[in-house]
Formats: C-alpha cells, sequence, structure tokens
C-alpha cells in the first residue's frame, strides 16, 4: 500500500487533476491511500474568511463563499462530474455558511471555529478529486477527522498518535478489502469531543507521515509541483540538478539552511517506521524525484548541494567588565526573539564574546539594540549565509571537498567567517551579500 499526498497546487484546478487520475492509474492495482490538501489558496482563504466573519457585512460573507464554491464547481463541471459531486459540494459549502454565520453573530471567531471553517478547504479538494478518481477505479471518500485523533490545541493540534494508528487499523485498513484507493483529508482531525482540529499550516505532508505509519504503508510519495530536491536553488543555479537519494538529516539540514520543497520534521512519523519517502513532480510524473530514507546514501562523499540565505543578521555581543550585564544580555535576546519572532539560527561564543545569527534583516532588530549600549558591546552585520551539505562531511573521504568549500569562498570573499562542525552534515560561511551568488555559483560545480 502506498500514501500519495497531493499538495494545493496538484488539486488546484480541472488540468492538475487530470494529472493526479493519470497517475494513479500508472500504479495499476496498487492499493493507494490518497490524502490531499486544499486547492491552493483555499486554506488562507478560508481562514481569512473565518477572522473577518466578525465584521464584514452578510452580503460580503455570502458572496465570498460563493466564489469558493463556484471554484469548485466548475472544476467538477469542466471534469464532467458535476451530476455525481456536485450536489455534495453544496452541501458541505451549506455547512461552512452556516459555521460562518455563527461566528457573525456571535461576534467571536474562537480558534475552534477557525478550525472548522478552515477543514472545509480539504474537505471540498478531497470530495472533487474521488469524484474523478471514481472514474476508473474502485475508490472512496473517507473523513480524516474520524481516524485522526488530537488534544484540543486548535489550529496546532498535538496527534495521539497511538490511538491514531489503532483507529486506522480498525477502521480504514479494512476499507481496502474492497476499494484500491481511498482519498483523504491531509491538515484535518479531531479531538476527543469529536471538534475538528487542524495540525497547523502545511499539516498535510504531516498526516501522509501519520497515516503512512499508522497503516504500515510501503512508501509515502509527496507528490508537489517540482521534481524533488534540487542541487542548487534553480532560480539562480539553473544547472542545479535533483538529488536521488538523502538521508533524513540532509534534507533537515537543507531544510534548516533555507530549502523549502519539505519541512523533514513533519515526515519523522515515516522514516521513524523506516518507510522511505518520495518527493516527485504531479506534472512531471516521468521524473524520478528525490527519495529520503533514515540512512540516505551512506557511500556518498562531499555535498551534494549548496544553498543560501540571502540576509541574516550578527549580533555580536560582549559584556563590558565590571557591568551586570548578564541578566541584560538574557533581556536584550528574549526581545529581539519577540521583535524577529524568531530563535537565533546559530549562536557561537567565544570566551566572553557571543555571536548570535537570525535569520531576518538588520532591521528588525536595531530597535531594541540601541538602548542597552551602555552596559555590553553589541555590533551588528548583515551577511549572507552560505552552506553546503552532505551525508558526513567530517569522513575522511570528505575532506577535499570541505577544502574546497573553503577554498571556494575565500576566492570570491576574502573576509568569510567560517562556520563547521555543527553538524556533521554542514559546513557554513558567513559572507558579504553582494558576493552570495557567486560563490553558490562557483561552489556549485563541487557537488558530488
Ligand atoms: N491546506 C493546508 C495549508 O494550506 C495544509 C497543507 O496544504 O498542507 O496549510
Ligand atoms: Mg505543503
Amino acid at each position: 500500500m502506498i500514501v500519495m499526498k497531493f499538495g494545493g497546487t496538484s488539486v488546484q484546478d480541472a488540468s492538475a487533476m487530470l494529472h493526479v487520475a493519470a497517475i494513479a492509474e500508472q500504479y495499476g492495482d496498487e492499493q493507494i491511500l490518497v490524502v490531499s490538501s486544499a486547492c491552493s489558496g483555499m486554506t488562507s482563504e478560508l481562514l481569512k474568511l473565518a477572522t473577518d466573519s466578525v465584521h464584514i457585512s452578510d452580503e460580503e460573507r455570502i458572496q465570498r463563499i460563493a466564489v469558493m464554491e463556484n471554484r469548485h464547481i466548475s472544476i467538477v463541471s469542466s471534469l464532467g462530474i458535476e451530476e455525481q459531486v456536485g450536489h455534495r459540494i453544496h452541501e458541505l459549502c451549506n455547512g461552512l455558511r452556516n459555521t460562518c454565520e455563527g461566528v457573525a453573530l456571535l461576534g467571536e471567531c474562537t480558534p475552534r471555529s477557525s478550525d472548522a471553517i478552515a477543514s472545509f478547504g480539504e474537505l471540498l479538494s478531497t470530495v472533487v478529486l474521488q469524484g474523478l478518481l471514481q472514474q476508473h477505479n474502485a475508490s472512496t471518500w473517507y473523513d480524516a477527522r474520524e481516524v485522526v485523533k488530537t488534544d484540543s490545541g486548535y489550529q496546532v493540534a498535538q496527534v495521539d498518535f497511538s490511538l491514531t494508528q489503532s483507529m486506522a487499523s480498525k477502521k480504514l485498513k479494512p476499507l481496502f478489502d474492497s476499494h484500491r484507493i481511498i482519498v483523504t483529508q491531509g491538515f484535518i482531525g479531531s479531538d476527543s469531543d469529536g471538534n475538528t482540529t487542524t495540525l497547523g499550516r502545511g499539516g498535510s505532508d504531516f498526516s501522509a507521515a501519520l497515516l503512512g505509519a499508522a497503516l504500515h504503508a510501503d512508501e509515502i510519495i509527496i507528490w508537489t509541483d517540482v521534481s524533488g530536491i534540487a542541487s542548487a536553488d534553480p532560480r539562480m543555479i539553473p544547472e542545479a540538478h535533483f538529488i536521488e537519494t538523502m538521508s533524513f538529516d540532509e534534507a533537515r539540514m537543507l531544510s534548516f539552511f533555507g530549502a523549502k520543497v519539505l519541512h523533514p520534521e513533519t515526515i519523522i512519523p515515516a522514516l521513524s517506521n523506516n518507510i522511505p519517502v518520495h518527493v516527485r513532480n504531479t506534472f512531471k510524473s516521468a521524473d524520478k524525484g528525490t527519495t529520503i530514507t533514515q540512512l540516505g546514501d551512506k557511500d556518498a562523499i562531499g555535498f551534494r548541494s549548496v544553498i543560501g540565505k540571502q540576509i541574516v543578521t550578527c549580533v555580536n555581543i560582549s559584556g563590558i567588565p565590571g557591568t551586570d550585564y548578564y541578566n541584560k544580555k538574557f533581556e536584550l535576546l528574549d526581545q529581539i526573539s519577540r521583535l524577529s519572532g524568531q530563535q537565533p539560527l546559530i549562536h557561537a561564543r567565544v570566551g566572553e564574546s557571543e555571536t548570535y545569527v537570525y535569520d531576518a534583516p538588520m532591521h528588525h532588530l536595531s530597535q531594541c539594540i540601541d538602548k542597552e549600549q551602555n552596559l555590553m558591546n553589541i555590533t551588528v552585520e548583515e551577511y549572507s549565509l552560505i552552506s553546503a551539505i552532505g551525508p558526513n562531511l567530517r569522513s575522511e573521504h570528505s575532506k577535499k571537498a570541505v577544502g574546497k568549500f573553503y577554498e571556494t569562498v575565500l576566492s570570491v570573499d576574502p573576509q568569510p567567517v567560517f562556520i563547521s562542525g555543527i553538524q556533521p552534515q554542514t559546513v557554513s560561511a558567513l559572507v558579504a551579500p553582494d558576493c552570495a551568488i557567486d560563490i553558490l555559483k562557483a561552489l556549485h560545480p563541487h557537488c558530488s
């Protein structure tokens, strides 16, 4: 059994949905659990509608829901399945209208209402998708809230893994006896009172990993709009290629240092159950994509990808002797975190001086820094953060490649700050922002 997760762009319109149907066909007799996101943009629109319902007019609220309803109706009408599923779309949209009216009447949008409203995106997209798949396959629609069990932490609900696992094997698995394909929703679940919850933005990948683990799937395929995880950002480096296999740690480092395809943390349930996760392109289904496994390609040497964060801010702090700067320093760091909404990416300490690197431009931070100059020496500088990532850069075999990294960075920026050894998968440098692209271009040919 394979779990296939389709992201928002893979179900954004009729033509995208036809690609999904073709993929389901390519898999012949294989049993498939389809976990789908909402049509792209829907979740954001629904969340906005939820909070706006408190203050907009009845007409505007009704009008905005009509636009969403029409979008789905026009998809099913182009797919020629309006007769089969049109009524279900109307039913769901009636539910959405009622929930939003409730918010309007109460004049308050609670996190619980917000989750209930957000869930309609996935409920709608899956009704459409199942209607389409039904034409050629024995398929059924399944409400993920029946099995994905969470606490009541609305908007970022925590999953009860063992309950979800037992519900999935009791209720979901037997459906494969009579259906080749089951279509369900990502992102949504329910709490012990049966209220709808959501797993946080982008939560569908997590749903797929979770259900894959619960059902002991053979593999999980995350279908998206790019052909896997690339050796560099193709917009900057057109020669970038997709990496066939990588370890979970490499994927994690890539995402930490700037890659956007996948949040690797969300696939942990799959990997910790030894289920490989593939990232593939719905629109180019012949492309191999990237396979992520716990161990990855252990024999690979050197670095296999390069990535940059265009602007990071380095805050260097050292205390002025004789002053009681210690508590002030923590206050300052606290303030920076609140202002930037971030914890430092990197923290390094040499004796009494410390460096904190934040993934944010400087003007966000300077406001709180100015006030503290009398107790601490603080300097703030903007850099680009360039990183090379490979399975094990500490190994003897990778030494040459790491040497190349240092040499190449220095050939473009004579005064970088190297950061290495934090994780065995990465070596990084802080460089002048106007050198960043040239450095990435010079480094990429050294990817193994
Ligand atoms: N539809 C949800 C979102 O946009 C979940 C997902 O797509 O993964 O955040
Ligand atoms: Mg996503």
